[in-house]
């Protein structure tokens, strides 16, 4: 399904900024009036993003009378879900939930699912329903519950490198639980797989050890029998070099405990980090030698992947992650968020006077047009 020529007006009326494709036909690199903008070689909507908005969009086009849902939001993008909204979408879940629950759906409704899918609970009750189902779930979210799947099938329990609380991950996670003895682990960063991998060398307290992760493995969990035989797999929008890093420190643990010989009978792994998640990590990591004053990372506040190009970012400049042009209050004052914290703060001075270079990207699920927006307002300012 793909939207009609009405519905791509709108699309390219919405999310097409004028000033990004210039600059990127300028080769990302765009100065006036004492500023210089370096947007990385690969930011904003990925395919999977793409492809979940047109089909959202072509949804409405194709059933224009129809209720229409959406499990949850469908990216992690306030302005993208508020156009929705104003399309006549309804949520189920999630911070723009409305008055109807999947209670209250009937065989006539459609619903859509996001473009990193929706856990199997929620699914059955909508097919329960009887309503059309448009899923938008991406190709490569499609990939990992592939792989999670056979490693269920060889009885390996699934180590995810994720947010036990993100929506991706508790769409792969119940895919685990699909198997009756199927078992799962969330583990948000290194930290965490080393407790796990200090658990598989050494062992430990089983009850702390449960304690600690009460929100993140699967029922009946016990870590003296589930850790003898793991598959790793990752939600799609984490660090991949951490996804890297954490399966190796688990595989260590593994050779440590079982020795090379029966490696394979313990340890399972294959890269299954998303391309586009990689893509944009990377370009932010290639702008640390412009001497940069400052970078702004745009997206949502709730988006993993924008969450992590902040990080990254703010390793080497200093880093501002704003929802859109609005957070930039003045010249002088910026609302943001800062990595690692869930409120965000004003913070002043923050464009220097003078001939300044600003590094500019965007997470995933951010269109074109809000970046542009965020770098008009900046131009305005001299
Ligand atoms: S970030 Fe990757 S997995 Fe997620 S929608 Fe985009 S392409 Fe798909």
């Amino acid at each position: 399904m793909k939207p009609g020529n009405a519905m791509q007006d709108i699309l390219s009326r919405q999310y097409y900024s004028h000033i990004i494709a210039r600059i990127k036909k300028g080769g990302n690199v765009y100065s006036k009036n004492g500023i210089t903008f370096y947007l990385t070689d690969s930011f904003g909507f990925c395919y999977g993003v793409d492809r979940a908005v047109d089909l959202a969009y072509a949804t409405r086009e194709k059933y224009p009378n129809t209720r229409l849902f959406l499990t949850t939001e469908i990216i992690h993008n306030p302005r993208v879900n508020k156009n929705l909204l104003e399309m006549g979408y309804q949520f189920l879940t999630g911070p723009y939930k409305g008055h109807v629950t999947v209670d209250e759906l009937t065989a006539e409704d459609v619903v859509v699912i996001p473009a990193f899918g929706t856990d199997l609970q929620t699914l059955k009750r909508v097919l329960d329903k009887g309503c059309q189902i448009v899923d938008t779930t991406c190709g490569s979210v499609l990939n990992i519950w592939r792989r999670v799947e056979s490693y269920i099938k060889d009885h390996f329990t699934v180590v995810i490198h994720g947010k036990h609380y993100h929506e991706e991950t508790q769409a792969t996670s119940s895919r685990v639980l699909k198997n009756p003895h199927g078992k799962y682990i969330v583990v948000l960063n290194m930290k965490e797989a080393d407790h796990v991998a200090h658990y598989i060398c050494q062992g430990g307290d089983k009850e702390t050890f449960l304690k600690k992760f009460e929100k993140a493995t699967s029922p009946g969990f016990d870590p003296d029998h589930d850790l003898e035989k793991i598959g790793l797999a990752n939600q799609t929008t984490m660090l991949g070099s951490e996804s890297l890093s954490i399966a190796d420190h688990l595989k260590k643990a593994m050779l440590k405990r079982y020795g090379n010989k029966t490696l394979s009978e313990h340890f399972l792994n294959f890269d299954t980090i998303c391309s586009a998640t990689d893509d944009r990590q990377n370009a932010v990591m290639a702008l640390e030698g412009k001497k940069l004053n400052l970078m702004i990372v745009v997206g949502g506040y709730n988006s993993s992947n924008t969450n992590q190009l902040c990080y990254i970012s703010s390793q080497f400049a200093s880093t501002y992650h704003i929802e859109n042009f609005e957070d930039i209050l003045s010249s002088e004052a910026i609302r943001h968020k800062p990595h690692g914290q869930w409120e965000t703060v004003v913070t002043n001075d923050w464009l220097p006077k003078g001939p300044v270079n600003i590094g500019v990207t965007a997470g995933a699920s951010t269109p074109d047009k809000v970046v542009g927006d965020v770098v008009e307002k900046i131009l305005s300012f001299r």
